[in-house]
């Protein structure tokens, strides 16, 4: 994994999230956990040869985010937001989230196979939350502090994990840096808003949930292309264009890919976003 600081380690370049740790004068913190069986078991040993693992922060429910959760059966305890805990896993309704993560097995992570639970096994004890907050808060642990600042929009509970002795801030999936967005099950208003509190952070360097580690700078890139979708859409809906006519006709893929190992689903983030923008902007009220 890539050290970004003394103690901050993170993974940018492997298909899922961006998961990463931060080790303490007592113990290890996971913020995210890999997809890939391989890889998950490979950060757990890297973690646990540092310390023991006191805790994992789940900065979302998606997927890419917790299902690695699984194989660190040793952590001591799972903190995320209630909202997190509920959605648990689900991508959106249409999509058994389980087959979501075991749809990458044969491309990205072949030597796992072993390792994959099934279905059943998984949802024995999948390492759900068993430590809650819905509002912000600040875990101790050994000599560095977690401040979990609650910044919904891409999805209800998320999480950004601001670490103020390393001056790095996990942002989870706030942040797409260079790849494309996933908004179609997200609160634009609140997003914008969350934004604008990473703006606050006092950091030098930003972990993304997908792409590069950025700096603050990635914050306006962000939100300006957020207001490209929206712009789009809203000029086409302006127009009188259908739904069909705006799925066929906006996209953004020429400006970036999906992140690494999905970009074989561009065209279908492309088209959700689209079709969840239009139904947002021509909702009766
Ligand atoms: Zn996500």
């Amino acid at each position: 994994m890539e050290q970004l600081t003394k103690n901050v380690f993170a993974e940018t370049k492997l298909r899922g999230c961006n998961p990463g740790y931060v080790v303490t004068s007592d113990g290890v913190v996971v913020i995210d956990t890999p997809q890939l069986p391989t890889y998950a078991i490979r950060m757990r040993e890297e973690c646990e040869a540092k310390g023991r693992i006191r805790y994992i922060i789940n900065t979302e429910h998606h997927v890419d985010h917790i299902f690695g959760n699984y194989f660190f059966k040793s952590a001591e305890h799972v903190i995320a937001h209630e909202e997190t805990r509920k959605l648990f896993m689900v991508v959106y309704p249409q999509i058994n989230p389980y087959e979501y993560a075991k749809e990458a097995m044969p491309t990205d992570d072949p030597e796992g196979m072993p390792f994959f639970p099934d279905e059943e096994t998984y949802f024995a004890d999948p390492k759900r939350p068993d430590i809650t907050i819905t509002q912000d808060a600040t875990l101790s642990v050994g000599d560095h502090t977690f401040i979990l600042l609650h910044t919904p929009g891409h999805t209800p509970g998320q999480l950004a994990v601001h670490i103020p002795e390393e001056r790095v801030a996990f942002v989870g999936d706030t942040i797409f840096n260079r790849c494309q967005t996933w908004l179609y099950t997200s609160n634009l208003e609140q997003w914008f808003r969350s934004l604008d509190r990473l703006l606050d952070l006092d950091v030098d360097l930003i972990v993304p949930g997908h792409g590069p580690v950025c700096t603050k700078k990635e914050i306006y890139v962000q939100r300006a292309f957020l207001l490209e979708w929206i712009t789009a859409v809203a000029t086409a809906v302006a127009k009188g264009w259908t739904k069909e006519e705006c799925v066929a006709n906006i996209s953004f893929l020429d400006r970036f890919p999906c992140d690494i190992g999905q970009e074989y689903m561009g065209p279908e983030v492309t088209k959700n976003n689209v079709a969840a923008l239009y139904d947002l902007l021509t909702a009766k009220r």
